[in-house]
């Protein structure tokens, strides 16, 4: 547990706070875009993508990220419970890091819905551009499998309880187990690579199923994901349908996550703007509007 508080607590903090700089920007660009209609190419998409994977993955390793709070949160509760009069101090100071960082990309969600994950996430980012590779399997481009609410809702909340109940009652770091964002670090650190073999195959293993799977990690296993999720429902700012729309469906089709019909909640869009990008009369856009029913 300690061993984590050193990614936050340490000397180095610089590459948190650069990288919370970078997640915001990255974040409030994405919003921008979107909301004054520049995402209307994929080169925009692109660009902040590859940013997010370069920057804030293979340079800055990923190391303000919402899901190691989402996870180190309820590990603090337990180390509250365990700790003595001295330690107290540092588990307060390490639980309020933790609150901070995680209540400041929870608030993004309120405004803009997943523009961390659409935009500012690396993991997110990687797993997105891969989703886009139209990967041929045999004579076909691979299909993105979708899941449905029935099978996607009752998987991610069993991890996201068997997470907090774990931490909580016995101090295990269940994420930790299964995170990829440290293969980020291979370039870093290339010369400890063997150090690196178990993250670096979970990245692999996480890129690879994305070709087949739309996000894979984000929609089953991210806590992140599941916090937001629950809090999007609350967004501001939505993929709206305007008055142009004639109800051709194709937006509907092309969404990988059976979002982008008409009285969708959105919670579970991504802000991938393949719907926007397949409509033929410009009739999607990010706005405060409720969608029309
Ligand atoms: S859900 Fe995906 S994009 Fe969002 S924080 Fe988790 S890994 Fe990143
Ligand atoms: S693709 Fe455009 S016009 Fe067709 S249903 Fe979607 S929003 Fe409406
Ligand atoms: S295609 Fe679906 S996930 Fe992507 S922006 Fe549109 S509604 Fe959201």
């Amino acid at each position: 547990m300690f061993s984590q508080i050193n990614i936050f607590l340490n000397p180095h903090l610089t590459p948190t706070v650069l990288i919370l700089f970078l997640s915001y920007t990255l974040i409030s660009l994405g919003a921008i875009f979107l909301i004054r209609k520049r995402m209307t190419k994929k080169t925009p998409l692109y660009i902040l993508l590859i940013i997010s994977v370069i920057f804030c993955g293979l340079i800055l390793g990923g190391s303000a990220h919402p899901a190691l709070p989402s996870q180190l949160f309820w590990n603090s509760l337990f180390n509250f419970s365990r700790a003595v009069l001295s330690e107290y101090d540092q588990i307060l100071s390490f639980f309020y890091l933790m609150l901070l960082i995680l209540g400041l990309f929870i608030l993004s969600t309120f405004f803009v819905g997943r523009t961390f994950c659409g935009y500012a996430c690396p993991l997110g980012a990687a797993q997105e551009l891969v989703s886009r590779l139209n990967v041929k399997t045999g004579k076909k481009t691979a299909r993105l499998v979708n899941f449905s609410d029935k099978v996607l809702i009752p998987l991610r909340l069993i991890f996201f309880i068997s997470m907090i109940i774990l931490a909580i009652s016995w101090g295990v770091n269940l994420y930790n187990q299964i995170n990829p964002l440290p293969g980020f670090n291979v370039i870093r650190n290339y010369l400890n690579i063997i150090n690196l073999f178990f993250p670096l195959s979970l990245l692999l293993g996480t890129l690879i199923l994305s070709i087949f799977i739309y996000r894979p990690f984000c929609r089953l296993i991210c806590p992140f994901g599941t916090i937001s999720w629950i809090t999007s429902h609350f967004s501001l700012y939505k993929m709206n349908r305007n008055d142009k729309c004639t109800d051709c469906g194709k937006c509907e089709i092309v969404c990988p996550t059976s979002e982008a019909y008409r009285d969708s909640n959105k919670s579970e869009c991504y802000l991938c703007n393949r719907c926007k990008e397949i409509c033929p009369f410009d009739a999607i856009e990010l706005t405060r509007k409720k969608t029309r029913r």
